[in-house]
């Protein structure tokens, strides 16, 4: 893997959350989100692994990570949840992408670019107010208009919820299905009705429909909501010590010298940092586990290292947890005050991912080289 700083994705655990997943959704479709590379689980492989176990519908935000999913497999099914601009709308052809149409203007464009019919999932405002086609007197018959196109498929219709609590997600959610069955009467039947994200999925059981779009629960990440499902979180982070030594009592570490050793210190440094998808602000309340003890990360932490204050204990030999299931992302979330997807998404190119099967190194992804 040519770096010790790395994450390990326990491919054994993704296996246990898509059987709990699809346990409790039954007959319902599981989309996997896989946008933000896999919330930072490396896309390519996790994809190639739920195909699989019999997932093959994927959801992404962005052309381009349509893109990279379709030079893996042409058998994947592939969303894009956000908008495609114009412009790109050729590259949906070309690549075999569904895309999300909110605009009769867009579909029509679709429509004379495509050659065979394609694909498109349709999304609907029902109060998040991000995308959608906003629901009013006119919607039906644009939604009709859309439905003649020759070479447009509805296949797909969607809203998203806010979650903010049951009563307003159930408006929501009726305010979709009222929607639906006016389409019905219309002779206008979509396929794949979707509404609930991974909270969704566990919180309303009702709202399923055809398809649920799961990003975080497939990685473990939703661990108060999880109810009956057993989730495990997939991934952790580790590296070894690159410089270990002692510094003499007011001596200081760091940027600034904002720390101050009050006392002869054991130091160690740490070849992550910032750019590696690693918090900034958890300077002097982070903390890392090496054998059965925490450190503390003390002084500013810089772009590639950082330090930690050890025990003459440790060598250069031990492996240091950045986050395990002592240190969890939901900790290292809490401490940087911001939620467990944005601390898992942030991990960057640079950090190899190393995929494990029964404790076996099954697949290392480099970001960096072929
Ligand atoms: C990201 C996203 C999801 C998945 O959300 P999770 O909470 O990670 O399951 C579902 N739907 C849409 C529209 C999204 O943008």
């Amino acid at each position: 893997m040519l770096r010790d700083t790395h994450l390990k994705i326990n491919i054994d655990h993704l296996e246990q959350n898509i059987k709990s997943i699809k346990n409790y959704c039954q007959d319902t479709t599981v989309g996997a989100v896989l946008k933000a590379n896999a919330y930072g689980h490396g896309s390519k492989y996790i994809a190639k692994s739920l195909y699989e176990m019999g997932i093959n519908t994927f959801l992404v935000s962005t052309l381009l990570e349509a893109i990279e999913l379709r030079q893996e497999s042409k058998d994947y099914k592939i969303i894009i949840m956000g908008h495609t601009p114009d412009a790109y709308l050729k590259e949906i052809i070309a690549y075999d992408i569904i895309p999300t149409i909110f605009t009769y203007e867009q579909a029509k464009i679709l429509n004379k670019l495509a050659t065979t019919p394609i694909c498109i999932h349709l999304k609907i405002e029902t109060g998040f107010n991000r995308l959608g086609m906003q629901i009013n007197n006119k919607i039906i018959d644009v939604i009709k208009e859309i439905s003649k196109l020759k070479n447009i498929i509805l296949e797909g219709a969607f809203t998203h919820l806010t979650l903010k609590n049951r009563e307003s997600d159930l408006e929501q959610f009726n305010k979709f299905q009222d929607l639906m069955n006016q389409l019905e009467e219309e002779g206008i039947t979509i396929p794949v009705k979707h509404v609930c994200d991974s909270i969704g999925m566990v919180l309303h059981p009702d709202f399923h429909l055809d398809m649920v779009r799961v990003g975080a629960l497939i990685y473990g990440l939703e661990s108060e909501e999880k109810g009956v499902l057993d989730i495990k979180p997939i991934l952790s982070f580790h590296t070894k010590p690159s410089h270990i030594k002692t510094i003499r009592k007011g001596e200081s570490i760091s940027y600034g010298n904002r720390w101050v050793a009050q006392e002869d210190t054991v130091i160690g440094t740490l070849p992550f940092g910032y750019s590696d998808g690693y918090p900034r602000n958890m300077y002097s309340k982070g903390k890392v586990q090496i054998r059965d003890h925490f450190y503390p990360i003390i002084g500013v932490i810089c772009m590639d290292q950082c330090m930690v204050m050890l025990d003459d204990t440790i060598t250069l030999n031990d492996e240091v947890h950045i986050i395990n299931e002592n240190m969890t992302v939901e900790n290292v979330a809490r401490i940087a005050e911001t939620n467990k997807n944005e601390i898992v998404c942030r991990f960057t190119a640079r950090v190899p991912r190393v995929y494990i099967k029964n404790q076996q190194i099954i697949h290392i992804e480099n970001g960096l080289i072929k």
